[in-house]
């Protein structure tokens, strides 16, 4: 079903106003290649959208805006130790996590609450908890978005690290995924690496230590810290953390000694966002419609019908000051559409 002049403002978490030019509900991946094949639309731009959780809208989007609203689970392969699963993209991510949980089967526990679409779970790599997409993907399924051409991706092809892939970075805006093949246990190997998600684990007599309970635990941890968009719009952490170097790290801490970094397996350094926006004073700070969240730093929130040129403006003024203050670039986790005005 192809809308003109749709409206996103209901479409995107952060409750941005703007519209989609030619916006395109597809059910199927052979209606996806009939309308990329379509010469009424051939020559427009083409950008892909899921449920709009981290979009960050500064305009309306020309040409074919493309939802792949496909939905369908199913179990392709098994083994004594592991399922793999198929599932379209347009099936929502939290909803696959209760799911797999429920037929007892283990692996995606850690990524409960993630908003979205199970489509768009590969092109930042989702993580939380100490888990990525990355851990469980086995392949998925794309289609080129200009010549229509089908292609498989095995895990490696998607070169994910963290909150990147191949169709983050080096394809961005060339593929619509359509569905992904996951490989999940059968059997516990729960992933316990938080603190805090241990010390509630541990607490917990052994018959209750199923995937279940983990999952339960953090979307607890997850109510309790991120506010909800439903009731104050928002796209989740608005920074990645970013990665520094060993010398750098070192030279910050001698002036920091609290800063807040993870060690990483090539021997840089992990600086947590939030800490770095509070400490240069942003945490709770608003300015017109837009600001930090008390609570959370890394949270940028919509108070009330701001544009995404105000959003714009107020993430350039946070990095900005984090810049000063600590010579360190804070790069926006949200993906900015359109892509040129
Ligand atoms: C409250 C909150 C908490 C969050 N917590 C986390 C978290 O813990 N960890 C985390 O990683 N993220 C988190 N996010 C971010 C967000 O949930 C994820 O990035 C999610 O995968 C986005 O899914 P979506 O369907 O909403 O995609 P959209 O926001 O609509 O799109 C995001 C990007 O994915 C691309 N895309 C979407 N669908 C497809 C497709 N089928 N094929 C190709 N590209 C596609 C779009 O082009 C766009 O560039 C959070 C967001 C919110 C609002």
């Amino acid at each position: 079903m192809i809308t003109e002049n749709m409206p996103l403002i209901d479409r995107n978490t952060l409750r941005l106003p703007a519209s989609a030019e030619y916006f395109a509900e597809l059910a199927s991946e052979s209606e996806l290649r009939a309308l990329l094949l379509d010469e009424a639309f051939f020559k427009l731009p083409r950008t892909v959208v899921g449920e709009g959780s981290n979009l960050l809208l500064r305009a309306d989007v020309p040409g074919l805006v493309i939802r792949m609203a496909e939905k369908g689970l199913a179990v392709v392969a098994e083994d004594d130790e592991f399922v793999w699963l198929e599932v379209k993209a347009g099936e929502c991510w939290d909803a696959l996590v209760a799911t797999t949980i429920s037929c007892g089967w283990q692996g995606l526990e850690n990524l409960s609450l993630i908003p979205g679409s199970v489509g768009a779970a590969p092109f930042q790599n989702i993580g939380a908890y100490g888990v990525e997409l990355a851990d469980v993907l086995d392949s998925l399924s794309a289609i080129h978005l200009y010549t229509a051409e089908r292609r498989d991706f095995s895990c490696a092809d998607c070169c994910f690290s963290y909150r990147d892939s191949i169709f983050k970075s080096a394809q961005k805006g060339e593929w619509v995924i359509t569905s992904v093949r996951l490989r999940l246990n059968k059997s516990p190997k729960f992933s316990l690496g938080y603190a805090d998600l241990k010390a509630r684990f541990d607490q917990l007599p052994d018959s209750q230590r199923t995937a279940q309970a983990i999952r339960d635990m953090i979307i607890a941890l997850r109510q309790s810290k991120l506010p909800d968009p439903k009731v104050l719009a928002n796209a989740g952490s608005f920074f990645k953390n970013p990665i520094v170097s060993a010398e750098q790290h070192q030279r910050l801490q001698r002036h920091f000694p609290d800063l807040v970094s993870y060690l990483q397996s090539s021997g840089d350094y992990k600086l947590a966002a939030g800490w770095l926006i509070e400490r240069a004073g942003w945490k709770g700070r608003r300015v017109g419609n837009v600001g930090m969240h008390e609570k959370q730093a890394l949270v940028l929130v919509n108070y009330d019908a701001a544009t995404g040129a105000e959003v714009s403006e107020f993430s350039r003024q946070v990095c900005a000051s984090v810049n000063e203050m600590f010579a360190v670039l804070l790069e926006q986790e949200p993906v900015v559409l359109p892509v040129v005005i």
